[in-house]
């Protein structure tokens, strides 16, 4: 295995192994367990003597393939995949923490992870501050003497902020606090955070890894010997591991990851200039897009545009549901990195358990839209998106 190898390289040959058998596609070992050919064999594999499998919980051959070809494109040392994305955050943030300590996060976070910092962790005595993570000094007001962690995503959900990964990074070193970055929005092609000085990064790959809409699954990257001290007994003994069958699955979708993102941010920037030039449209925000309110920081630390656009129709919540509504190809869903194109009102649907004013807070009105594209031919969601826009009330 090369390290030299580019990521489509990476992602198509990275980490498999291969049985006796020789197969071309990576093989799916749907096993709970592993049998060891004497007792003594069973006693160095426990004592940590010989490599090789003890249980599905802790590890197993399809999952280790993907988590081999994650660490590759990630520039990790070490992962562990798990059930879902909520169950990567939600160990990379409760594994490395006790009661006492203080995590400062990002405010704008997809609404379960919210509600990880802000309503279980102080439940067992963690306590967390959310803050407008766009500005550092933010960041570097909340610090406390038991700051342990720093967590956010880089672009944000749904409105599509960017975070100076790099900036964050510099104030937790000198803490020797710890940044842990959910990278789904940027996909690992777009944004390396352990690049930028990041700790730990997480991803749902229910989203762009698996990319079409089959199964949940998450990981967690880091160096070893953070995944060593925090999150290997974690990760063991609370059970969040992935089936093999959706590590399989992913493993097939992560071969076609550069593909997919390419032809879905090309459309989405192609749907984000026409928006942009519509009188509906009050404003647009798309990472890709020079009027970025933080175009600077975009240049800085990412490599390509977004396969999501944001924007906010003058019309509220009657011009977004007629916009929905009226779209053919597009389909509404909550869900994002799809192969097929979604679009979401997240004031009544991804972010309606927030209060008004933290809406407001987030920039999320009653006329914000999210768009993800999906791999489609551009030029039918063009004309699905101007058939749709002559239907909203201007
Ligand atoms: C979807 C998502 C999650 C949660 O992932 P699941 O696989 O649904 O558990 C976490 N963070 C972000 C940014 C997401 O988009």
């Amino acid at each position: 295995m090369s390290k030299s190898w580019r990521p489509a390289t990476q992602l198509v040959h990275g980490g498999t192994t291969r049985s006796q058998h020789g197969e071309t596609a990576e093989a799916i070992f749907l096993t709970q367990g592993f049998v060891y050919d004497t007792s003594a064999a069973a006693e160095a594999r426990f004592k940590g003597e010989t490599d090789g499998f003890i249980y599905a919980r802790y590890g197993s051959p399809t999952n280790d393939m993907f988590e081999k070809r994650m660490c590759m494109l990630e520039g990790a040392e070490d992962a562990r995949a798990t059930a879902s994305g909520m169950a990567a955050v939600s160990a990379a943030i409760l594994c490395q923490l006790k009661a006492g300590d203080h995590i400062v996060a990002a405010r704008a976070l997809f609404g379960s992870c919210r509600w990880v910092v802000e309503t279980l962790a102080p439940k067992y005595g963690i306590e967390c501050t959310l803050v407008d993570g766009r500005y550092l000094q933010n960041w570097e007001k909340a610090i406390r003497k038991n700051t342990k962690v720093f967590f956010l995503e880089s672009p944000t959900n749904p409105t599509l902020e960017v975070i100076d990964i790099a900036g964050v990074a510099t104030l937790a070193n000198q803490i020797g606090a710890k940044v842990v970055v959910d990278n789904v929005f940027a996909t690992p092609l777009f944004q390396k955070p352990l690049e930028l000085g990041a700790h730990v990064v997480v991803y749902s790959a229910t989203k762009h890894i698996d990319g079409q809409g089959r199964c949940l699954g998450g990981v967690v990257l880091s160096d070893k010997a953070w995944i060593d001290e925090h999150l290997h007994d974690y990760f063991r003994h609370t059970g969040p591991a992935m089936s093999p069958f959706n590590a399989w699955t992913l493993l097939k979708g992560i071969e076609t990851l550069p593909l997919r993102v390419k032809q879905q941010t090309e459309n989405a920037s192609r749907i984000a200039d026409l928006l942009a030039g519509e009188s509906k449209v009050a404003r647009v925000i798309y990472p890709g897009r020079k009027d970025h309110p933080q175009a600077d920081i975009i240049a800085r630390q990412m490599t390509g545009g977004s396969t999501l656009v944001c924007f906010e129709l003058k019309g509220g919540k009657e011009a977004a549901f007629a916009l929905q509504d009226a779209l053919e190809i597009v389909r509404i869903s909550n869900n994002l990195g799809d192969a097929k194109s979604l679009i979401t009102h997240p004031a009544t649907t991804t972010h309606k358990n927030l209060t008004d004013e933290a809406r407001a807070e987030l920039g999320i009105s009653a006329g914000t839209v999210r768009f993800s594209a999906g791999i489609e031919d551009g030029d039918d969601l063009l004309e699905d998106f101007a058939r749709a826009l002559a239907k909203v009330a201007g």
